[in-house]
């Protein structure tokens, strides 16, 4: 081993490049297509359908700009309600507000750190419109469940898939199978475009009015398919859509999905056989793997035993050139949260894991001498902390 403190620091995250987004980049360029709808976006939204089995994938400049439109398309208004977890990210319940509608945050289930079904039943009243489904780290949802009480009350069931390019359950996509589910392409996130993400459209009523949504309220799409002489504004809608120039960069990096997400899931497996033995002592909560779940390698979590712990723990890994961090802030004790929504039944699991919870490096090109200098790293901290 060479003397303390010469190693390279290890990032939290570094963006895989596939190598072909120059050469696409290029062609896009010389087909001076750039808008969005040109050849790369139409091959990356093929793409997406046959990764995900959805009927219609629409490229978004981001995951964020799906969520929105898909709360468009569950029609949620003033007055109405939708029902996601605390423990996730801003922008779901961002795109309910600008409805005017009203985020209801409930509880988790402290294994997986997904909604717990039974508090989302709880929660469903005369005013609910949607329900929200984070899959945390690409591990499902109970969506046979979720599904179910959707389907009982016709509620619209909207999956935050974010996280979750290639995940599955039960065989099949995450996002693909609620009625509207949002993937992000975020520097971030497994595969990238900088910012990205595809709204799939699952339920196939819905497919005319996404269309219309996407193009800025206009009936555009049936234009180009010669089903209407001329386009003009028939509905609310945004510009929802991504450049060419950010599909061509994408398309580059689907193409090399699979391989990442092999890569990914080693070194999630690996990380996770380490940890067995800490998870045995009660030194560490390891992620849990519901049944049919497939994940695809997007997080690797550890639970410590109190946040005063993780802060040492990660002060340690820092000192050590590793870098490790935590979120998410839970949405019912942020500052809109508790503006703008409202909380609904306990909250202590999302409290506790917000608080206890740190992830660790993980991208296709951390080496398999870093993984295990970050397992070195984080087993002895562990040891010596609890
Ligand atoms: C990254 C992320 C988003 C936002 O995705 P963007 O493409 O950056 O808009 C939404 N939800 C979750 C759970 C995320 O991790």
């Amino acid at each position: 081993m060479a003397g303390a403190g010469v190693s390279e620091p290890i990032p939290f995250n570094r963006p895989f490049v596939s190598g072909r987004e120059v050469d696409y980049l290029e062609r896009a360029i010389a087909a001076r297509d750039l808008a969005g709808g040109g050849e790369f976006t139409r091959r990356c939204q093929e793409r997406l359908r046959e990764m995900t089995g959805s009927p219609l994938a629409l490229l978004s400049h981001s995951a964020t700009g799906a969520l929105e439109a898909a709360m468009m398309l569950a029609e949620l208004g003033p007055g109405d309600e939708a029902i996601m977890p605390s423990f996730g990210y801003p922008t779901m319940a961002t795109a309910a507000v600008r409805q005017g509608a009203t985020p209801v945050f409930v509880e988790i289930d402290p294994g997986t750190l997904n909604v717990d079904p039974e508090r989302v039943a709880a929660a469903v009243g005369e005013r609910t419109k949607a329900i929200v489904a984070v899959h945390y780290g690409g591990l499902a949802c109970e969506m046979g469940r979720l599904g179910a009480i959707a389907a009982e009350r016709g509620l619209a069931l909207v999956e935050d898939a974010a996280h979750c390019l290639l995940a599955e359950q039960d065989g099949r996509a995450l996002g693909a199978i609620g009625d509207l589910g949002a993937i992000s392409f975020h520097e971030t996130k497994n595969v990238t475009s900088g910012e990205g993400g595809v709204l799939l459209v699952n339920d196939p009523a819905l497919a005319e009015r996404a269309q219309v949504i996407w193009d800025k309220g206009t009936n555009r799409s049936q234009f180009l398919r010669g089903e209407v002489e001329r386009y003009t504004w028939v509905d609310v809608g945004s510009s929802f859509g991504a450049s060419d120039l950010t599909a061509a960069f994408l398309l580059a990096q689907l193409e090399a999905a699979a391989e990442v997400t092999a890569r990914r899931r080693a070194i999630w497996d690996r990380y996770h056989r380490a940890f067995e033995e800490l998870e045995r002592e009660g030194r560490a909560q390891r992620p849990a793997t519901p049944p049919g779940s497939v994940h695809n390698g997007h997080v690797y979590y550890l639970v410590l035993p109190s946040e005063e712990i993780r802060s040492v723990f990660i002060e340690r890994l820092r000192a050590q050139g590793i870098a490790t961090v935590f979120h998410f802030v839970p949405l019912h004790s942020s500052p809109a949260g508790q503006r703008f929504g409202r909380a609904e039944g306990p909250l202590g699991h999302t409290e506790e894991m917000a608080g206890r919870l740190v992830r660790l490096p993980l991208f296709a090109d951390l080496g398999d001498a870093e993984v295990e200098r970050v397992i070195d790293a984080a087993r002895a901290a562990v040891l010596e902390l609890t």
